[in-house]
């Protein structure tokens, strides 16, 4: 994709129309696999934000009592437009994330079933009727809309971000500001883009472009803002969490991970080799889901071990459709990543392979690492504890089931988990204990699809899952509606 193809300076999206920043300033983006400015993006601050804020606000009463299904026919009409410049969709996602065109077309596929999901919800907007104690009461839960929604999302996975939380919020009736991605902007401004063609009315969704103290900030402490949906780092959401919680307002937060996949002594080696290679390394290893601690039975550890370092000689690292996966996002957390390494090199962890940047003739000026496999750090060392979000897993030994489990547990965070066994019994009590909110068996740590809740426990987030039809529990409110009625009057 050329920048050429899309507008030098991003801008944001109010009430249907395309807006630059009211001070007119602007950052560099970056592109990750040549590391050259791909565009310049609308540094927005409050008074944007307030603005969008107040077109959202307007165009609630307009967007709230259009029925569900006809809601749901808008989200379904964007999905179409989506679903006809998916290749557009793709080579923008490709360019601002360095991910391949084939990673991003899949990516995209995952957003217009995230948008058919939701559109059909519509009319499946179910409540439920219940008993009363009482006599001639009929009594039942309907979903209303909340007002305004602020969606705040990660870069990793830039169009699935935007479609998890825009079809959801706006299906159950809320309008809503989006706080685009720093390293994303043009995927956001896209979507806008398509919403606007698919004829989503304006100020129905607005979107912002900036950065998250200056962005992000202003939208999560606006009294006007009813629910505040975020994806990202576990220390940003706990301020969310702060704020939100000093206004009383709804919150939803999809954090962090350092997802366990444990191999067991039972286990098809070959099937768990893959999919460990695939939970660790795929995506650069930037998802929340990524399998980052890969906790081996000690009687198949070296075998393992020499399988998955075999297999990682094989990936290859770079921009095309023929390579595994490519760069990190930006530069930052390039450096972040190989300081992480370095620090658990100093303290005693063994690098297997990796932990360096690549810089061959395919790799110019891009934020590309090796994949790195570690051994021998301790499970409350730092590199064990902290999400890395890069391409680097650590590999950690487990005397038996009981070691493995509680391995898996001893983390701060609690979003997936995956076992490798040919056990029943074992890979029962395994999703019965993991403290997680994702278990799988015999597969990744990811693999989670539309109409499945997604979340964690613990750092991973605050028990809100999305999407599925538990996202409609972030976005509406529950109203139990009580009739009462007179048999004897007509
Ligand atoms: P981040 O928390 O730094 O930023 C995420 C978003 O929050 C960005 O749009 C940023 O501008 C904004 N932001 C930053 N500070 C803010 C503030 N004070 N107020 C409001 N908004 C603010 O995260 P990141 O490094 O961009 O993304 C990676 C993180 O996202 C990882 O921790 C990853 O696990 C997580 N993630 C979670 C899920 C999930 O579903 N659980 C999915 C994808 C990514």
């Amino acid at each position: 994709m050329h920048p050429s193809d899309i507008p030098q300076t991003i801008p944001n999206w109010v009430g249907g129309r395309e807006l630059e920043a009211s001070g007119g300033e602007t950052f560099a983006k970056r592109a990750p696999a040549n590391g050259q400015e791909f565009c310049r993006v609308a540094r927005s601050r409050s008074a944007d934000v307030a603005r969008a804020i107040e077109s959202a606000a307007s165009a609630f009463a307009g967007w709230s009592t259009q029925t569900p299904v006809a809601r749901g026919d808008v989200l379904m009409a964007i999905t179409r437009v989506l679903h006809r410049r998916r290749d557009r969709a793709a080579a923008i996602v490709a360019a601002e994330t360095g991910m391949s065109c084939r990673a991003a077309l899949a990516e995209v596929g995952g957003a217009i079933a995230l948008g058919e999901f939701m559109a059909g919800e519509g009319r499946r907007f179910f409540g439920r009727t219940t008993t009363s104690a009482v006599s001639n009461k009929w009594v039942m839960t309907v979903r209303e809309p909340l007002g305004v929604a602020g969606l705040i999302i990660a870069a990793n996975t830039p169009i699935a971000n935007v479609a998890w939380k825009v079809f959801p919020a706006l299906l159950c009736g809320n309008t809503a500001v989006l706080k685009a991605a720093e390293d994303a902007p043009a995927t956001a401004w896209f979507f806008g883009q398509l919403a606007h063609e698919a004829g989503l009315p304006p100020g129905v969704l607005n979107i912002v472009q900036g950065l998250g103290e200056e962005a992000g900030a202003p939208l999560v402490a606006d009294p006007r803002v009813a629910v505040v949906s975020f994806t990202g780092s576990s220390e940003v959401g706990r301020e969310i969490a702060r704020v939100t919680g000093s206004r009383l307002a709804r919150c939803s937060l999809e954090l962090g991970g350092k997802n366990p996949l444990v191999v067991c002594d039972d286990a098809d080696l070959e099937n768990a080799a893959h999919w460990a290679m695939l939970s660790a390394f795929s995506n650069a290893g930037q998802r929340c889901a990524a399998g980052s601690r890969i906790i081996v039975f000690e009687s198949v550890y070296e075998t393992f071990r020499a399988m998955l370092v075999e297999r990682i000689g094989r990936l290859r690292v770079g921009p095309g459709d023929e390579d595994d996966f490519g760069p990190v996002i930006n530069a930052a957390q390039l450096k972040a990543i190989l300081t992480a390494v370095e620090g658990a090199r100093s303290d005693g962890a063994v690098v297997l392979t990796g932990g360096r940047r690549l810089d061959g003739p395919l790799h110019t000026g891009g934020f590309y690492l090796a994949p790195t496999l570690i051994e021998n750090a301790p499970p409350d060392a730092e590199i064990s504890t902290t999400e890395i979000f890069g391409p680097v897993a650590g590999l950690y030994r487990a005397r038996d089931f009981a070691q493995a489990l509680d391995l898996a547990n001893r983390s701060p965070y609690g979003l997936t988990a995956c076992i490798h066994t040919r056990s029943l019994h074992r890979a029962i009590e395994f999703v019965r204990r993991v403290q997680s909110g994702v278990a799988v068996v015999n597969a990744g740590t990811f693999g989670s699809e539309p109409h499945m809740p997604f979340g964690g426990l613990k750092q991973s987030g605050n028990g809100s899952r999305e999407p599925g039809t538990e996202a409609l529990d972030v976005y509406s409110n529950l109203k139990n509606v009580i009739l009462t009625f007179d048999p004897n009057q007509t």
